[in-house]
């Protein structure tokens, strides 16, 4: 096996169905992904999402024993063996994050709340400090119902974190970028619950379009969102495409500079926002 890299975000690893270690930029180490969307199905179209074959779904039913065996056994390699030496880069060689991230929305699944469950047992058993965090990566759109709000108060207590997708805060520029139908005012009451229910960031993808960068309205608009929801936001992360984008649109995706990211940042910023930026 060889070493992981930040380009190579593989949810394949071994022999496990479910859980994939990955080092990535915004980790800055090991994260341990665990995919409960193996049949590539999310109920948006993201045009820079990079799952090969997604579909449009629900995810099909997953092996809670073997979501936990694998948990639990690449858990034993990272905490007692020699995993992160074995396979991150020498400069990368920490243990960051459970991850509930993977070819679609994790919390479309029936079982999300028992994964959480199953990840807060295990941390128990590992004893995992605050230094690992547990994050849920979503779109936001199942934040509201009652099962998955259960299981986010679970994972609010084992040092938990969403991020939640907000990649424009304009109706059109959702339903460009996201392929879904959406108020803004529907995002912004999510986002307010996710982040009464646990510490949430807004996570955003900033790309070039036909070698366009985003509209200035677009931005001045997600300016004033971000402003509007501060108060109860932990901060913002954004980002730009680091690989090939996997859907048909994708080709005409590009990143976005560094120094466009670094403007959007100072931007916020000045309202006193925390951001975090990598292209
Ligand atoms: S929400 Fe995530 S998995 Fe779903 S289409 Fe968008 S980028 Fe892809």
């Amino acid at each position: 096996m060889t070493k992981l890299t930040i380009t190579d975000h593989s949810r394949i690893f071994a022999n496990y169905t479910y859980v994939y270690p990955v080092v990535s930029r915004r980790s800055q180490g090991i994260s341990l992904g665990i995919n409960l969307n193996i049949n590539n199905a999310c109920n948006w179209r993201c045009i820079y999402c990079q799952v090969e074959d997604l579909v449009r779904g629900k995810p099909t039913d997953i092996d809670l024993i073997k979501v936990e065996a694998e948990l639990d056994s690449m858990l034993n390699s990272i905490i007692n063996g020699d995993f992160v030496q074995k396979f991150a880069p020498k400069n990368l060689q920490r243990f960051n994050d459970i991850c509930l991230s993977g070819n679609g929305e994790p919390t479309l699944s029936p079982h999300f709340s028992s994964v959480v469950d199953i990840i807060a047992r295990l941390r128990l058993k590992y004893n995992l400090t605050d230094q690992v965090k547990t994050i849920l990566i979503s779109n936001g759109s199942e934040i509201d119902k009652p099962h998955i709000i259960e299981g986010i108060k679970l994972l609010a207590k084992n040092n938990g974190e969403i991020w939640f997708k907000v990649d424009s805060a304009t109706e059109a520029g959702m339903t460009a970028t996201n392929q879904v139908h959406l108020s803004v005012e529907s995002v912004k009451n999510r986002l307010k619950l996710a982040s009464s229910l646990c510490k949430t960031y807004i996570q955003t993808c900033m790309f070039k379009l036909q070698d366009k960068n985003p509209s200035e309205h677009e931005i001045e608009q997600y300016i004033n969102f971000v402003v509007s929801v501060k108060s109860y936001v932990a901060g913002v992360l954004l980002y730009s495409t680091a690989r090939n984008p996997a859907l048909p649109e994708g080709s005409d995706i590009s990143s976005v500079s560094e120094d466009f990211l670094a403007g959007i940042a100072k931007q916020l910023e000045k309202h006193q926002i925390v951001v975090k930026y990598y292209v």
